[in-house]
């Protein structure tokens, strides 16, 4: 008989689950139940109905230095449709202001603290440069509370909040060093200066004449179409998607496991000999509460911070300047918007798009919103969130003209949040769920939240099952 395996969530770590199963072996019979109407979770595409152009309203670049994410895209045939930003030169609001965001650091981290002299006071600045380096510890700690201890808070309050927080939607002060910047936390246990590692981390000066290679890539027609080729590519291989049915519990049997699917009503019952949980923490501690309780258990602690990203199209004809490829914005500013995206400046088929809209040439920017435990600005209805897009644009020195066209996509609980002690809490999962044959887990919450680390946790959770005792 031919083994069944179900990848439960279709988003980038369930779909590269399922190919990674169907690849490495042909013989199974893989199917991917997706709750929503349409596959890729976090990747998704929006329509921006008045001057008919696709944007990406969730992810919408990868990381190139790491290489998931490009090997997967070459798989399924993209390699062709593989693009890199225009340009890199991000800015950040400083004391109502735009600076260029400083170069030559890790997340914040400076390698030379002098690089930080035009977001720094001289006070501040001093401060950052006399590294206190404390006793070595093993003992997780909050990235804003080490780099603030070893380099002073404005260090974290002007350039480490903005930029973890472009990345997590959370706070540094609660974001654990371990789970999100293993180099700085090797310096802690260490008791090694962070200057020190993040010059060893930062890749080197290639010498006069010789460019650095793009630290990230996209697709020539949006992100939105990875999921979409994946599916097809799938299909092709045998794999069934369905779409619009959520799996509501996951039961032990003699020889595997039966999955309950769809409305309280009408359920529909599958069974399965393998199957890889790949959705976010709360449903999958829904889904493993009985089967593995101490993942269920902990699951269930991982907080989400909730956000959302307004993408506006602006008249072209108005002559509105592009300060580089977009803006962050540290919450010490008191503004609503946490970062923006000048996705024209920053995308070439972007802007050769919005050159081409129906109602005449736009250019098209995105914004987002909301830190883990600020939900009240995500309350407001769309338009008022995009009137104070618009204000909180004109507020930093941008000449915005309204907007031609806008689109306001929320994400509730969109990304996991790396607490301190969050390395401890998924080794806890995943030896729970190894005591469970069959069983794997993937996703956004376990190896890191950007789309080359899901990939990853989606190939790690189809070896796992595959290499389970019915497979062999
Ligand atoms: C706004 C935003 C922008 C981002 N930008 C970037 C970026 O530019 N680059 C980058 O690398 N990363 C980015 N990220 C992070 C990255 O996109 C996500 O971490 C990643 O896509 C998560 O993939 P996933 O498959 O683990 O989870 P998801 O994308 O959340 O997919 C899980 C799927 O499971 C489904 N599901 C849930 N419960 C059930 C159930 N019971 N039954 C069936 N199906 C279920 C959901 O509907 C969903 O489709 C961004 C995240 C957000 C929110």
């Amino acid at each position: 008989m031919t083994a069944r395996v179900v990848v439960i969530g279709g988003g980038i770590s369930g779909l590269s689950a399922a190919w990674a199963l169907v690849t490495a072996r042909p013989d199974l019979d893989v199917t991917v139940i997706e709750g929503a109407s349409h596959v890729g979770g976090k990747i998704r595409r929006g329509w921006l109905s008045r001057v008919e152009l696709p944007v990406d309203v969730g992810a919408e670049s990868v990381l190139a230095r790491r290489p998931e994410a490009l090997d997967l895209m070459a798989d399924v045939g993209l390699d062709d449709e593989v693009v890199h930003p225009r340009t890199a030169s991000a800015s950040l609001v400083n004391r109502g202001a735009l600076r260029p965001l400083p170069t030559g650091t890790l997340m914040g981290i400076p390698a030379d603290p002098a690089r930080l002299a035009p977001v720094l006071t001289d006070d501040e600045l001093r401060r950052a440069s006399h590294e206190r380096v404390g006793e070595a510890s093993a003992e997780d700690v909050s990235i804003g509370d080490l780099v603030a201890e070893r380099l002073g808070d404005a260090v974290v309050d002007r350039v480490v909040e903005p930029l973890l927080g472009g990345v997590y939607a959370g706070h540094a002060r609660r974001i654990s060093a371990a789970a999100a910047l293993p180099a700085a936390f090797a310096a802690h246990r260490d008791g090694v200066g962070l200057t020190e590692a993040a010059r060893r981390a930062l890749p080197g000066d290639r010498g006069p004449g010789q460019e650095q290679p793009p630290v990230f890539a996209g697709l020539s027609s949006g992100l939105y179409r990875l999921p979409a080729r994946l599916v097809a590519e799938l299909g092709r291989r045998g794999v069934r998607v369905r779409t619009g049915v959520t799996v509501r519990a996951l039961e032990r049997t003699a020889s595997g496991f039966r999955l309950v699917c769809g409305s309280a009503a009408d359920p529909q019952t599958l069974t399965a000999e393998g199957v890889v949980v790949a959705v976010p923490p709360a449903p999958a501690a829904r889904l493993l509460a009985d089967l593995a309780p101490v993942a269920g258990r902990v699951l269930g602690e991982v907080q989400t911070a909730s956000m959302a990203i307004v993408t506006l199209a602006v008249p072209l004809s108005s002559g509105f300047g592009w300060p580089g490829s977009g803006v962050l914005v540290p919450p010490v500013e008191g503004l609503s918007i946490k970062a923006a995206t000048f996705s024209s400046q920053k995308w070439d088929w972007v802007r050769e798009r919005g050159t081409h809209a129906a109602p005449g040439p736009v250019a098209l920017l995105r914004t987002s919103l909301g830190r883990q435990g600020e939900e009240a600005v995500l309350q407001r209805d769309d338009a008022d969130l995009v009137d104070l897009v618009v204000s909180d644009l004109r507020a930093i020195g941008l000449a915005l003209p309204d907007p031609a066209d806008s689109l306001v996509q929320r994400w509730g609980g969109g990304l996991p949040q790396y607490a301190v002690g969050h390395r401890d809490r998924v080794a806890a999962v995943r030896a729970a769920v190894a005591d469970v044959p069959g069983l794997a887990v993937a996703g956004a919450t376990y190896d890191g939240v950007g789309i080359p680390a899901c990939i990853a946790s989606g190939r790690a959770a189809a070896e796992q099952v595959a290499a389970s005792q019915w497979a062999a």
